[in-house]
């Protein structure tokens, strides 16, 4: 595809400027090639952003805006992300190493996610509530003030556009900190912003390191919330560090997702959705379906035919659109899934299909890791309890539905799950008793802007999407006006009143 980078300048307190930090190589890990350098922000470049965002929040320009002419900055970012599919695409896959297909349908799921918010903010109303006096009372919602948007590498235009899109529509400046393997699809949407004539300074993009920058961001005083998508230690610092100044905060975290057959499923409906849930964004996803429980009486011949199925999935080029299994987005983290699968044999694992880089020589120069499927090994074991973050399932066995709860909820995640059996009364009681932000039952990975989204215990707190998702980013303001023209009886004021 015939497309260019930009130059290495950043998105800092309204305007394009080389960042005062250290510089961010951006890779193609699919061919071991780089991208591009870019010049990545400082702290200082941080203050900057937040000093100009807050001036700029808090402008009549801004803040003078009615809902409606609000929302029409979000219509048009919309907008202008759908005419920019093929480009944004194209950033993402050379930044991520992802599929095309899967580029193009992340960029038409953040323009879905500007238009939702643009419509929710014109169609929320605020509250008249019951008075237990001669009063009116109202309940409103103001902005926050200046929010830090922090965003992993995994699908950085659909997380990116999950905070920033009701974080403006509600009235906030927004400051992004995108994650350094995967900073060039933030700074196109910056492109598309600033082409909207969104007031200058309400949005930045500052890609730079977790440590210095994200730590600025949250520690700063003049941050007002803090939106985090990305691993849960990561996530445990900076709630922390919000703690300290009592600001609130989301954390979007990792998981370790239980997918549930039982021995009464459409085997075939299962083994696609299994594989699609796990092997997907080759396994780069918070909600993958990694801990595979299949029902004893139909595991031996469930798992072949899983085995079967998963070595005829297409690893291949994230540009040939035959590909369903990509590489990895970095050859550190390439590494990093190696160790699990090492970690796994120590264990007493047993690879069932995969398990190292493919042997194809046109595929040796990437990052790729073959889709790998691991048994033998106990609910117990780190492999089964760590987030791997890669194309690699573990099977167990269960033997009903006492048992599977049992080992399903024995884990610290508490991000998704899926079910599968024809015995919709079971898939339903099954669903509730499990701990997860998430259900699919008879289905995996979908995903609807209006429906909220994220997870319990180490998966983090809050939810995204949905209504309530443009709340998120307001504060609450009640209001009592007096109806009665009388004064208040306690004071005995006038005299003789
Ligand atoms: P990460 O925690 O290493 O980094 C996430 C972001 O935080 C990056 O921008 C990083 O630079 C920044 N950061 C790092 N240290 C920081 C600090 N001390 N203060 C402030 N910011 C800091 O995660 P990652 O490796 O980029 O992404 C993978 C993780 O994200 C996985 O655990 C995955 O499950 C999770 N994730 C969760 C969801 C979800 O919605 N639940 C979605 C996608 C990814």
């Amino acid at each position: 595809m015939s497309q260019e980078f930009r130059d290495d300048r950043i998105f800092v307190a309204g305007e394009w400027r080389k960042g005062g930090g250290a510089p961010i190589r951006s890779v193609f890990a699919a061919e071991g090639v780089e991208n591009t350098v870019l010049s990545g922000a400082s702290a200082a470049d941080a203050d900057a952003a937040i000093e100009r965002a807050r001036a700029a929040q808090a402008d009549p320009a801004w803040q003078g805006l009615k809902p409606h002419e609000r929302a029409s900055y979000l219509y048009r970012i919309s907008e202008g992300i759908s005419a920019n599919i093929e480009r944004i695409a194209w950033i993402q896959s050379r930044d991520t190493s992802k599929t095309l297909a899967e580029t193009r349908a992340l960029a038409a799921s953040a323009a879905g996610t500007f238009r939702y918010f643009a419509a929710v903010l014109e169609t929320s109303d605020d509250l008249l509530t019951v008075p237990r006096g001669d009063y009116l009372t109202a309940s409103v919602h103001e902005p926050l003030g200046v929010v830090a948007a922090i965003t992993p590498w995994n699908s950085p235009i659909a997380s990116d556009a999950q905070k920033v899109a009701p974080a403006l529509a509600a009235g906030n400046a927004v400051v992004l900190k995108p994650a350094s393997w995967s900073p060039l699809v933030s700074l196109e949407l910056a492109h598309i912003i600033e082409e909207t004539g969104l007031p200058p300074g309400l949005f930045s993009v500052l890609p730079g390191s977790g440590r210095e920058v994200g730590d600025r961001l949250v520690r700063h005083p003049d941050i007002a919330r803090v939106s985090f998508t990305g691993g849960t230690e990561t996530g445990r610092a900076l709630a922390r560090a919000a703690a300290d100044k009592l600001i609130p905060v989301s954390l979007e975290l990792g998981g370790k997702s239980p997918t549930i057959v039982f021995d009464d499923c459409d085997e075939d409906l299962a083994i696609a959705g299994i594989l699609f849930g796990i092997f997907s964004s080759s396994g780069q996803s918070c909600i993958a379906g990694s801990r595979l429980f299949v029902q004893d009486s139909i595991y031996d011949r469930f798992v072949a035919r899983l085995v079967e199925a998963t070595r005829a999935l297409v690893v291949g080029h994230p540009f040939d659109p035959r590909t369903q299994v990509s590489s990895l987005i970095h050859a550190d983290h390439r590494a990093s899934v190696a160790g699990y699968v090492a970690l796994a044999r120590e264990e007493g694992g047993e690879v069932l299909a995969g398990g190292g880089a493919p042997d194809a020589p046109d595929l040796a120069g990437g990052a790729y890791f073959e889709p790998t499927i691991i048994a033998g090994l106990d609910n117990s074991a780190r492999t089964c309890r760590e987030e791997i973050f890669g194309p690699v399932l573990v099977v167990m066995p269960f033997s009903g539905v006492e048992d599977v709860v049992a080992q399903a909820n024995d884990n610290d995640y508490g991000l998704a799950c899926g079910i599968w059996s024809r015995d919709q009364r079971k898939c339903w009681q099954v669903g509730r008793a499990i701990r997860a932000g998430t259900v699919w039952i008879n289905t995996y990975k979908q995903f609807s802007i209006s429906t909220p989204f994220g997870g319990d215990g180490a998966s983090g707190i809050g939810r995204e999407k949905g209504r309530a998702g443009l709340r998120a980013y307001q504060r609450q303001k009640s209001v009592y006006t007096d109806l009665s023209g009388q004064p208040h009886p306690w004071a005995r004021w006038p005299a003789g009143a």
